[in-house]
């Protein structure tokens, strides 16, 4: 007889989006000749740069004849591309990393979800809240978040981040072994100083803690005076391991393509107290688990580092970011709270009159015919608030802005 891992069965449905297509489908039969516009949407609308389109087209053609052909690759990534990644994203910000520490992927939700593989079931785990889902219900499926009890699981420190913290995490109360920190923020789109992350990284060193730096909206940072990388922080290689994505970065939500640092450094322990690096074990893990991303896909990623492939990923991301500065001037001047989109293409908009976030979803809909996604759908703390996204297209954004304006005189 073969038994199940009964920690899935544990596993809340995520009913958040597919409750929301109800909602919205339930309103499209009632109201049939009205135009919705969707800021809810958490992926990209723009198509990929020219650059890497012309890259991946020159790569299919290697693949079409004998002596430029590529078949199994290295499980690690391409040397092109890890080098070029080390060179653009790290050298450039003073951090030096080796070859070996860096490992190409599918994307940073698969790497963010496997990495648990490398730690026993019993560390204690703590999040901010509200949070990216991902990083709970993986640790659900290992094993190590406990019961679930009134919304919250009885093994996970939540580290609520609201308005009245201004969305800066306090260190937890309770001891925690694995710290999840994603920033930018989804879904409050806020970030950290580089002071405020190197309390954690200190914790951390203090705790022989681990940090899972989660920095997909890396690429969103206007503000010269945020990290954008976790390893800006004296310490950190010692204690963080980073996922980056060019998913939010240059459109590459349908091609699958991100990266994880695990320095050499990152370490943890036996139950004797033996230091083990993550690092070895992290490529142990790929080399049994993954056969590597495609080579046309890594050719792809490549030239979102070439000049033109620079220019034309910096246009595309301007678009989003203008979205979000003129969503978040005609809501301010309309008297909603609102924050974030400043370094990520999320708002984090406090809902009026101490509405739910569902009431006030609701009346989005039903009054001005756009789609949000409630605050409370990401965890406890993101009740009284809504998430809306830059990733629309223009006009509509400034259709939904208008439509919001009127509304609320
Ligand atoms: C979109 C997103 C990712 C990226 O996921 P991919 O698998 O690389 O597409 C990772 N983390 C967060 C918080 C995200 O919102």
């Amino acid at each position: 007889m073969a038994l199940v891992n009964e920690h899935f069965l544990k596993l809340q449905s995520n009913y958040l989006f597919s409750d929301i297509a109800k909602k919205v489908n339930s309103f499209k039969v009632t109201h049939p000749k009205q135009k919705i516009i969707r800021m809810g949407i958490g992926d990209v609308t723009q198509p990929l740069a020219p650059a890497v389109i012309e890259a991946m087209h020159k790569a299919v053609d290697e693949m079409a004849s004998r002596e430029t052909f590529h078949g199994y690759g290295p499980e690690q990534g391409y040397p092109f591309l890890i080098d070029t990644i080390i060179k653009n994203d790290y050298e450039s910000i003073g951090v030096s990393l080796e070859p070996s520490e860096v490992f190409i992927s599918d994307g940073a939700k698969s790497d963010c979800g496997n990495i648990g593989d490398l730690l026993r079931h019993d560390n204690s785990i703590g999040v901010t809240d509200p949070v990216y889902p991902v990083y709970i219900d993986s640790n659900v499926m290992a094993g190590r978040t406990g019961t679930w009890e009134n919304g919250t699981w009885s093994d996970v420190v939540y580290i609520p981040c609201t308005a009245e913290n201004k969305f800066i995490p306090e260190l937890p109360s309770r001891r925690v072994d694995i710290i999840y920190l994603c920033y930018p923020n989804n879904p409050t789109g806020t970030t950290l100083t580089k002071e405020e992350l190197k309390k954690w990284v200190n914790y951390a060193l203090a705790n022989d803690a681990i940090i899972m730096y989660d920095s997909a909206y890396e690429a969103y940072i206007q503000d010269p005076n945020i990290p954008h990388s976790i390893y800006e922080i004296k310490g950190a290689k010692k204690v963080a391991i980073e996922f980056r994505s060019f998913s939010k970065t240059a459109g590459f939500t349908g091609v699958r393509c991100g990266y994880t640092v695990v320095p050499k450094e990152v370490s943890a322990t036996t139950l004797k107290g033996e230091r083990v690096f993550l690092n070895k074990l992290w490529l142990r893990r790929q080399c049994t688990k993954f056969n590597g991303t495609s080579y046309i896909t890594q050719r792809g990623a490549e030239a979102v580092y070439s000049p033109e492939g620079k220019e034309q990923v910096r246009q595309t991301i301007n678009y989003y970011m203008n979205n979000a500065r003129l969503m978040k001037e005609g809501l301010e001047a309309c008297g909603l709270q609102v924050y974030g989109g400043e370094n990520a293409p999320y708002l984090w908009v406090k809902t009026p009159d101490g509405l739910s976030s569902w009431k006030f979803f609701e009346k989005l809909l039903y009054e001005v015919y756009i789609v949000s996604t409630p605050g409370v759908g990401f965890g406890p703390s993101g009740e009284g608030y809504l998430r809306l996204t830059a990733f629309g297209d223009h006009k509509d954004t400034l259709e939904a802005i208008q439509r919001i304006q009127h509304w609320m005189r």
